[in-house]
């Protein structure tokens, strides 16, 4: 399957349908691997971090999550025109996992979270099987890889500490932890826990997602200045008509 380049990092330019299809297909032949869903911030990250690009680059899915990317593809003409929210790809594929009664290792966000999102989600699609929930403030990563294991195998976990450490911990544990699919989804369990909200639709269809979380959490602004910067870098990109800026 092709993938289109944006400053290294090869994303898949698949619809969510497609994507859940995939992932679904690797779980059912436990074919081990990992999902990813970089937005601008971690692409311009990553452009000056060739491990980072690989760790991006090895993952069976690479998603486009943010209008950060979509903005970049236009400029350098590239065939990437829907974005794929992670937290939207985890939930559809959950509804997906529900009904083939899959299991589910929810890891990561403060204490308690993980617990309260697997509630919820277990109330919303019944057939769904939790094999376990972790916070993501350990100090000892042996101890959550026993635990993860102690539950048996799972056919997903969801890796939740913000990128890149989601994507960090999961390269260095993908082999010792039974399970098959493993997801980093950043702040997701916040969302499907209800402790924090997604933009109301006016935000993510005029692509002002951004501007609702700056709203809720202004200590992101400093991230957030990543976006013009990734914007300039993708122009740059276009006019010296090199791969990287
Ligand atoms: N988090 C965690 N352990 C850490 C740092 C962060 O579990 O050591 C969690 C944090 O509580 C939040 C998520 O990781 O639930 C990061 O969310 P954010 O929206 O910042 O993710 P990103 O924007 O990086 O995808």
């Amino acid at each position: 399957m092709s993938r289109v380049s944006i400053m290294g990092v090869e994303f898949d330019a698949i619809s969510k349908a497609e994507a859940v299809g995939r992932a679904m297909e690797q779980i059912r032949q436990k074919r081990k691997g990992y999902v990813v869903t970089p937005n601008s911030e971690i692409v311009y990250m990553a452009k000056d971090d060739p491990e980072l690009i690989d760790l991006l680059n090895q993952a069976s899915l690479v998603l486009p999550d943010g209008v950060g990317i979509l903005h970049a593809a236009k400029i350098l003409n590239k065939p990437i025109y829907e974005k794929v929210a992670g937290v939207e790809f985890a939930v559809d594929l959950i509804a997906e996992m529900a009904r083939e009664h899959r299991s589910l290792y929810l890891l990561g966000a403060k204490p308690g979270v993980a617990r309260k999102a697997a509630e919820n989600l277990v109330k919303r699609f019944p057939g769904l099987k939790i094999s376990g929930c972790q916070d993501g403030y350990f100090t000892d990563e042996q101890e959550v890889i026993d635990r993860i294991n102690a539950s048996g195998h799972t056919d997903v976990v969801f890796v939740c500490l913000g990128a890149p450490k989601q994507e960090q911990f999961i390269r260095r544990h993908l082999q010792e932890i039974d399970a098959t699919l493993f997801c980093g989804l950043g702040g997701s369990l916040d969302i499907y826990a209800g402790t924090a909200q997604r933009a109301p639709a006016f935000y993510v269809d005029h692509g002002l997602e951004w501007l609702y979380r700056l709203k809720q959490e202004p200590w992101r602004a400093k991230r957030m200045t990543k976006l013009p910067l990734f914007l300039l870098c993708a122009v740059k990109c276009k006019i010296t008509g090199k791969e990287t800026p």
